[in-house]
């Protein structure tokens, strides 16, 4: 069984999550064969389609050699597939992702085969989607080269039906395999929407010139190219300051941000408070129920402590199973009601393992600018002291360094008469 997950990774997932994915990749295949079946063949058709994967993959090789970031990233290539949704009958929509996803694989980095075929299958069928709409209310795509306001604003329509369906199709998945994340999180996301309205102004212009000329299509390539490129130098930027298995800042990134805020700290008089969060006994956990359900809970750690802090505090993983926390402006009491807090948070935090709910508990150091230290290293110093203290006492608790008192100030001896 072990060998044949590790072959299609697909059958080590929810039982619901197979299911949906399955499900998503039929209704492809039959509206591949319902609309290949009802739909007439025209060269010229297939002249644009061509030409729009051309462009595709001139796309997909001028970004190539940059490389893609970890986990879930973004491109443009809507702005092809959008104008073969709009121009071509419905099938072409359906094959348009297939194409460029199998170059991708190719091309760029053999993933799981699964995440491709999926991801296929669902812009295949947003495509299909927005293409039956663009068709329904515009029999003559050719009005989109006459300028024609009304087919213009369809257009930007069905390229909305085309984002919010694809956005819906994947958040359905990422929902499914985790129905802890909360549907918000999965459906909404700023950047991911402001990069959903550039590739929908991008589609229609593409789809406008496309219709106009295919010749026009040189001269749309090079900045759709170069703004794929500084999307993806974005995310690759991005990506090298997150620690993966958590999503919050990895050590390098959090120590210049934290230097950062200390600097500005001294230099404005403000308050600022370090605490550094062990898990306890971690190593039983993995020892219990698995590296990946170990894996989990540090996650949902992460989770917790993104949650319960202020978009302006500074997360990060430090390494292992220890987090770095900056509080800009907390002084001690109020350092020690947010160590509390999260505290107590996390071990309300449950995972599920082997039909068990697994908890953990946290013991944490605080240390406060100026009282424990002036710097970044004297911060992490006096809060590694305290929270060293805080495991001798027996875990699951706060602890703050011992201050040490004064020197005792010698009285200078008066001047002998
Ligand atoms: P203590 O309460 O004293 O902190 O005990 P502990 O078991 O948490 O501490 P110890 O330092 O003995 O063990 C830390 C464990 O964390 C050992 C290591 O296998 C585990 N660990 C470190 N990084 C990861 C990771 O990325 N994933 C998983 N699953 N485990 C990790
Ligand atoms: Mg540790
Ligand atoms: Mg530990």
């Amino acid at each position: 069984m072990s060998t044949l997950v590790s072959r299609w990774p697909l059958l080590g997932q929810r039982r619901s999550l197979v299911v949906y994915l399955v499900g998503l990749v039929i209704v492809d295949l039959v509206a591949i064969v319902a609309f290949a079946a009802t739909t007439a063949f025209r060269w010229a058709d297939v002249l644009t389609f061509a030409a729009l994967m051309g462009c595709g993959a001139a796309c997909i090789e001028a970004t190539r050699r940059l490389g893609v970031p970890a986990g879930v990233s973004r491109d443009l290539l809507s702005a092809w597939w959008l104008p073969v949704a709009l121009l071509l009958p419905p099938v072409y929509a359906l094959f348009a992702p297939i194409v460029l996803q199998v170059l991708a694989q190719w091309r760029v980095r053999a993933t799981v085969l699964h995440r491709r075929v999926v991801t296929a299958a669902a812009i295949g069928l947003a495509g299909c989607a927005a293409s039956v709409v663009f068709h329904w209310f515009v029999s003559d795509p050719a009005a989109l080269s006459r300028g024609e306001c009304g087919a213009i604003a369809l257009a930007a329509g069905a390229a909305l039906v085309f984002a919010l369906l694809n956005t819906a199709l994947i958040a359905i998945a990422a929902h499914t395999a985790d129905p802890e994340v909360p549907w918000r999180d999965v459906l909404w996301d700023r950047e991911s929407v402001l990069l959903d309205v550039v590739e929908l102004c991008l589609g229609v212009i593409v789809a406008v010139a496309t219709s106009l000329s295919l010749t026009l299509l040189i001269i749309t390539l090079p900045p759709v190219v170069l703004l794929q490129r500084s999307l993806l130098h974005a995310q690759l930027q991005a990506a090298a300051r997150t620690d993966p298995k958590t999503g919050l800042l990895n050590a390098a990134a959090w120590q210049r941000e934290a230097d950062t805020e200390i600097v500005r700290a001294r230099r404005t008089g403000e308050t600022l408070a370090l605490l550094i969060i062990d898990i306890d006994h971690f190593k039983r956990v993995n020892d219990r129920h698995g590296h990946l359900v170990g894996d989990q809970v540090l996650a949902g750690v992460a989770t917790t402590l993104r949650s319960q802090l202020r978009d302006y505090d500074v997360v990060g993983r430090f390494g292992g199973e220890e987090f770095v926390v900056l509080l800009p402006g907390a002084d001690l009491h109020e350092a020690r009601q947010v160590a509390e807090r999260l505290r107590n948070r996390i071990s309300r935090t449950a995972v599920t393992a082997d039909e068990a709910l697994v908890t953990v508990t946290i013991s944490a150091g605080v240390a406060i600018m100026s009282v424990h230290g002036d710097d970044l290293i004297e911060l992490l110093a006096a809060a590694d002291l305290a929270l060293y203290r805080a495991k001798e006492l027996g875990r699951d608790r706060i602890c703050v360094p011992a201050v040490q008192p004064p020197p005792p100030q010698i009285p200078e001896a008066p001047p002998a008469a």
